[in-house]
């Protein structure tokens, strides 16, 4: 939903973007770019960090685009360009959704030393130019991932199966919270390969990010925090030296973060966590650069985070209000929710965001459930 406060953020880059294919400069050393994404979000933020790695220059990247023919074309144009000649040496990957990991495991193949000859697509040795500077992996050199444990299992498991992103399971949660309309359940069941189509493979070896870890990259320690609610263990980067914050989806200026119950963990309460994970962030310096994966580069990390639990107060006291009146199960409370038409896919986050306002407010003992005749989970008042 748009964020009636925007007015209250500021933007230092202004209606500045990157190109496809381009980058702004945000810090020395600190690039942004931007690839499209094929849904109603239709762009991801990622970004360059100036790196040096086991005595070597080159570049970290965070965040990696989903994994189709575009964007790895957009990533070439980067490398040829932008890189200032330098190699990648490792991908840091926020989590596990297929907009910021769908490409790491091409990254990391396309940047590891393995191969004797120079990367596809690289110019020859022999030509001239900047963008034509030869670029040396060296033998078992390896680009990393860096990833939490939790969302790293997750991919792999995701990658090669259909956990938790559409098939039967998936089905019967929705129908299990009142999606009862056979053509929606259908197009869910038939939806099983989703995240494999975006996000083909995950690396099969990986560094670990956990809360609190530092993180050398080139002249600056990066702090990573943990976050709950949007993905199993989102992982954002905060750097205190350059005051920037890369949120990855925590925190996103316009738009408020999907938090969202799904199949495999019916009873989670992410709302909870999410709305304690952003507590914990108010602990951030106020004038912080924040780095959202979607939207511009803002200041207001404070402001942000009240406006976000607000949002959800708001949302609470409306979902608790409306099962005292009477019953109610998660579809029914769409309408009041999102007071706009919904397709499909908009439909199933959107049934996960209700899913998790209710668990909220019945694991916290403001609201009973029960499974009624129908099999249908309904929640009314204590
Ligand atoms: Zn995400």
């Amino acid at each position: 939903m748009a964020n009636p406060r925007e007015s209250e953020l500021l933007y230092p880059m202004g209606d500045a973007l990157p190109a496809a294919g381009s980058v702004l400069e945000i810090a020395a050393g600190v690039r942004w770019l931007r690839m499209g994404l094929p849904f109603a979000l239709d762009h991801i933020n990622l970004w360059l960090l100036r790196d040096h790695v086991d005595g070597v220059d080159g570049w970290a990247i965070v965040d990696c685009g989903v994994a189709n023919d575009a964007t790895r074309a957009n990533w070439e144009q980067v490398f040829a360009n932008h890189l200032e000649g330098l190699p990648v040496l490792r991908v840091i990957v926020t989590h596990f959704h297929p907009d910021h990991i769908g490409l790491a495991a091409w990254l990391t193949e396309r940047w590891s030393g393995r191969a004797a000859e120079p990367p596809q697509g690289e110019a020859s040795p022999l030509g001239g130019g900047d963008a034509a500077k030869p670029v040396s992996l060296g033998a078992n050199r390896e680009c990393r991932l860096s990833i939490s444990a939790t969302d790293f299992n997750l991919a792999r498991l995701a990658s090669g199966s259909t956990v938790g992103m559409g098939g039967e399971a998936a089905a019967s949660f929705f129908a299990s919270h009142g999606l009862t309309d056979e053509d929606s359940l259908a197009k869910i069941r038939g939806r099983a390969s989703y995240y494999p189509s975006m996000v083909p493979a995950v690396p099969s070896s990986f560094h670990r990010l956990m809360d609190g870890l530092s993180i050398k990259i080139g002249a600056h320690d990066w702090v990573c925090h943990t976050g709950y609610g949007h993905a199993p263990e989102h992982i954002s980067l905060h750097c205190p030296d350059l005051g920037l914050l890369i949120s990855g989806d925590m925190v996103l200026p316009r738009i408020s973060t999907n938090v969202s119950v799904v199949d495999v963990e019916p009873e989670a309460d992410p709302l909870t966590l999410y709305l304690a994970s952003l507590e914990r962030m108010l602990a951030l310096p106020a004038d912080t650069l924040v780095l959202p994966s979607h939207g511009k580069p803002f200041t207001g990390l404070h402001a942000r985070i009240d406006q976000l639990r607000e949002h959800h107060a708001e949302r609470l006291a409306e979902v608790q209000q409306a099962c005292a009146a009477k019953p109610c199960h998660a579809a029914e409370l769409l309408a009041m929710m999102f007071k706009r038409k919904l397709d499909l896919h908009q439909t199933t986050f959107a049934m996960g965001e209700s899913v998790a306002h209710l668990n909220a407010l019945w694991l916290s003992g403001q609201l009973r459930r029960s499974l009624d005749a129908d099999g249908i989970y309904r929640f009314s008042a204590v």
